[in-house]
């Protein structure tokens, strides 16, 4: 075991504060990972909040994960020490199930470790995120980094790059589709250039009419600020896919209706309060409402290679750690341009 320094809510809805806490020693399957930057996802202010249920305490939070590696264990073929990697939102899986077997191993159905406020595989340890100075993991959860990226524009993609990411590709992105996306934080605003990427058309929709200039230098091609009811009426029955990123519990239907033919209102925000949704919205033209969950391994390492290929990152605001609670302050506020990362380097 070694000491690490860390940042940490002690208590539910607690101040970030400084930690110190035990990683593992490098087993025969792990990396260790002196982390350099951590993002600040909109997930972590929920569970220091426990809007999602009880959580864990003290938390670490963290799962968006940038560093060198530094030590890696006698069995290890996928990294050698001095590579950049990357660590998501989950640290292993059962490899066995139905979805570890099939490539899905994010939906395992057997207690996938989370990286922080979860419990490893023996059951009993809790996990630690990157709001801290050093990781150690399974090498098989971890993620090469494209080295010309920019690292702490890169963390951002571990959690907000793939959660938007994959279902761009499981509902085709791609030419001839009018994709919008609803909220640009964190992961709407990295749903926008990947989606952009893809060939997409994409529309922002945003309750921020301040940020419609961003938008478009992302290269969104039309902002509708979803207070202005004749804009949003004007787009209905021509959007394919809604990427829908807001954190709080907003009215799906005003949404639904600008979907075309089959089209699908794709839930990624997790407000931990159930929407009110009208049958009826979804019936003529055969309209879906569906959601997802960050992607596999598998996906995360093609997205930071897709990610790689385009030149995608993360626009940043780097920080220091003493700044957290502040920063949480601003992602509340809808005032995020476009993430917060953490330089660990201020731990
Ligand atoms: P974020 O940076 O705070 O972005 C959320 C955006 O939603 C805000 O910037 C704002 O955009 C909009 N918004 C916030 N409050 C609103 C309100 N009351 N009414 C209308 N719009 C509002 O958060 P994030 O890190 O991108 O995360 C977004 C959500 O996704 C969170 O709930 C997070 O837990 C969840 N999440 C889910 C997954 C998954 O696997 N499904 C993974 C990661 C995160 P505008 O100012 O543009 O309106
Ligand atoms: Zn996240």
């Amino acid at each position: 075991m070694t000491i690490t320094k860390g940042y940490a809510a002690l208590t539910p809805n607690g101040k970030i504060e400084p930690w110190e806490f035990q990683r593992r020693d490098v087993g025969a399957s792990d990396i260790s990972i002196d982390i350099e930057f951590a993002g600040i996802c909109h997930s972590d202010i929920h569970q220091v909040k426990e809007e999602w249920g009880a959580a864990k305490f003290p938390m670490v939070p963290g799962h968006e994960i940038v560093g060198t590696v530094v030590a890696v264990g006698t069995d290890v073929k996928k990294f050698k020490v001095g590579d950049i990697a990357g660590v998501g939102c989950f640290v292993d899986s059962c490899g066995e199930c139905e979805y570890c077997l099939n490539g899905n191993d994010h939906w395992c159905l057997d207690n996938s470790a989370y990286t922080y406020n979860g419990i490893e595989r023996d059951g009993v340890t809790h996990t630690y995120g990157g709001y801290s100075k050093n990781i150690v993991v399974k090498a098989d959860y971890a993620l090469k980094v494209p080295a010309h990226l920019d690292r702490a524009g890169t963390a951002p993609l571990l959690c907000a790059g793939i959660t938007t990411y994959s279902p761009l590709r499981h509902w085709n992105a791609g030419p001839g589709k009018n994709v919008a996306v609803l909220g640009l934080g964190g992961l709407g605003h990295m749903a926008v250039k990947i989606a952009v990427a893809m060939g997409a058309r994409v529309t922002v929709l945003s309750h921020s009419a301040s940020k419609r200039e961003d938008a478009l230098a992302m290269g969104a091609h039309h902002f509708v600020d979803t207070s202005d009811r004749v804009a949003l009426k004007e787009l209905s029955n021509t959007i394919d896919i809604i990427i829908n990123t807001v954190s709080a519990d907003i009215e799906l239907r005003r949404y639904i209706s600008i979907l075309r033919q089959w089209g699908s209102l794709v839930v990624v925000g997790a407000p931990g309060k159930p929407y009110a949704i009208d049958g009826f919205s979804l019936m003529n033209r055969q309209l879906s409402l569906s959601g997802s969950n960050i992607g596999s391994i598998k996906e995360t390492q093609e997205m930071l290679d897709f990610c790689g290929e385009h030149n995608i990152t993360s626009d940043i605001e780097v920080i220091a750690a003493s700044e957290i609670d502040n920063a949480y302050d601003r992602v509340l506020a809808s005032d995020v341009r476009y993430r917060f990362v953490i330089d660990t380097a201020t731990i």
